[in-house]
């Protein structure tokens, strides 16, 4: 019987990371982790891009700071492929987080930490899915309005039709000589 080698294909990609984790334990022990996991394991991520192909360079290190707080430093690089809000041609996306999370047992013990810390609120001692921790960070780093660096359309052809005035109420443009050069063209 074959049957159990289906299972285990799609874990090859990342076999240096275990799948589940004990933060407080991993704090203990000081361990360094360092590997890669697709992007596919990630849903609540990918459904915000285009498609879930590529990987995250996942690289973490848990230890207990002089005070005895367990916390965790992590950095997760990725490629991802968004869709541009303003020429609506996919574009790839760098993401380069950087994030340093202490481990509390409870909401109340939030306030305790140290200010370079975000809280790793962590009720229990059930594993933790190690990609979901990744995915949280990743997503809190996408931009709310992707769009090309470099101006990709012409400002005529997004500066008229109903869908292009939203979207320029939500762009909020820098310059505020932007904003009189939309409503010049409107009128
Ligand atoms: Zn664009």
């Amino acid at each position: 019987m074959f049957y159990g080698f289906s299972y285990i294909i799609p874990s090859i990609m990342h076999q240096k990371l275990p799948k589940e984790i004990d933060p407080f334990r991993l704090a203990q022990t000081g361990l360094k982790l360092d590997g890669e996991l697709p992007l596919a394991t990630m849903p609540r991520l990918t459904k915000s891009l285009q498609n879930d192909e590529g990987v995250v360079n996942v690289k973490m290190a848990f230890d207990m700071d002089e005070i005895g707080t367990p916390y965790m430093r992590g950095n997760f690089i990725a490629s991802v492929s968004v869709i541009c809000e303003r020429c609506m041609e996919p574009m790839m996306l760098d993401l380069d987080v950087d994030c340093l999370l202490a481990m509390v047992s409870s909401e109340r013990k939030v306030e305790g930490l140290a200010e370079q810390y975000d809280p790793w609120i962590l009720e229990n001692n059930d594993p933790v899915l190690l990609s979901s921790v990744v995915e949280d960070e990743l997503i809190l780093s996408l931009p709310l309005v992707p769009r090309h660096e470099e101006v990709c359309l012409p400002d005529e052809a997004w500066s008229v039709g109903d869908d292009e005035n939203e979207l320029i109420e939500v762009d909020k443009p820098t310059s505020p000589f932007a904003v009189l050069e939309t409503l010049k063209t409107k009128h």
